[in-house]
């Protein structure tokens, strides 16, 4: 009964806590936080399931806010969106993965780095631009960039994102298709996921792969379905050992989750003591 106190009390601040800090308010805080270095990004690992090995590593956007201490991006990214934000913010995220990721590369690290893109950036004349600019700063090679971009986002206007996604694949960077499954495409405009290289199978299915057999097929088919188009899949949100024994045994080549790492600081990365060491 204690627990379930405290429980209740740790919602009702929280929505306290979303009160007082209005919308307006976390805009007006967002516009400060990149000057302020409130801004950091977490890497959270992929794993190759076959060997262990280190995929890849997927930048996530955190912001310790000095008062209202850890903000989710599920709360500020949809108010960076709707304000435009998210463009120089998203910029940021770029440039930061991409000089750290050549960082790490440099003292012999290699993997492919993945940012992801909001919807809003996708629309901006000025991505591809931005992404090139990045690489050339940071001087990371365009294949080890990965861009993660969401299904919904793509058949918002799908024609508009064959072209977006026709011009960041010409500057060499591979293209993620993320919480794929979830976004509802129809088979007739799977023809635009053509130039994608990797599908991001959304934590929902994978959630159910053990003991729902719904779940398990669509996840059979998603990865036939990549393999199909030469791309690799990649099961996100795996949080137990038997999630990820189903994956490998339905073949499914990458996987990412709490049960092989949570996102880890830049400090903690291929650090002495964390297992990405090994890798
Ligand atoms: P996403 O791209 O689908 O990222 C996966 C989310 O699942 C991350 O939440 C990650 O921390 C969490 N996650 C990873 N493994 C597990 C697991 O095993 N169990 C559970 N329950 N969760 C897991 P996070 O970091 O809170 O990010 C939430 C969303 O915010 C992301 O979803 C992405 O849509 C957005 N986001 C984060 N960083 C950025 C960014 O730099 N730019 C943009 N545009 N969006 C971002
Ligand atoms: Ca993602
Ligand atoms: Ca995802
Ligand atoms: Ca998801």
């Amino acid at each position: 009964a204690k627990e379930q106190g405290k429980a209740r009390l740790e919602v009702f601040d929280e929505s306290l806590r979303a009160r007082a800090m209005a919308r307006l308010e976390i805009e007006a805080g967002l516009r400060e936080a990149m000057a302020a270095g409130e801004l950091e990004l977490h890497y959270q690992p992929k794993i190759s399931l076959a060997d262990g090995s280190l995929y890849g590593l997927e930048s996530l956007l955190r912001w310790q806010h000095p008062v209202l201490g850890t903000i989710s991006p599920a709360t500020f990214i949809p108010i960076a969106e709707q304000s435009g934000l998210i463009v120089p913010i998203g910029e940021w995220v770029l440039n930061t993965a991409c000089r750290q990721a050549a960082e790490w590369r440099s003292r012999g690290h290699e993997f492919v780095i993945a940012v992801n893109l909001s919807p809003v950036q996708l629309s901006s004349p000025s991505l591809a631009r931005v992404v090139d600019d990045a690489l050339r700063d940071s001087g990371l090679p365009p294949a080890a960039l990965c861009l993660e971009i969401t299904e919904t986002a793509i058949m918002e206007d799908p024609e508009a994102a064959r072209r977006v996604l026709q011009s960041l694949k010409a500057l060499g960077v591979k293209l993620a298709i993320d919480d794929f499954g979830v976004g509802y495409s129809s088979l007739s405009k799977l023809k635009y996921l053509l130039p994608v290289d990797i599908i991001k199978i959304d934590k929902s299915f994978v959630d159910g792969i053990t003991d729902c057999p719904d779940d398990r097929a669509i996840i059979a088919a998603i990865v036939s379905l990549a393999h199909e188009l030469g791309a690799t899949a990649v099961a996100e949100g795996v949080e137990t050992e038997d999630q990820a024994n189903a994956l490998r045994a339905l073949d499914c080549h990458v996987a990412q989750g709490y049960h092989f790492s949570r996102p880890l600081p830049a400090y903690r990365c291929f650090s002495q003591s964390e297992i990405l060491s090994a890798a």
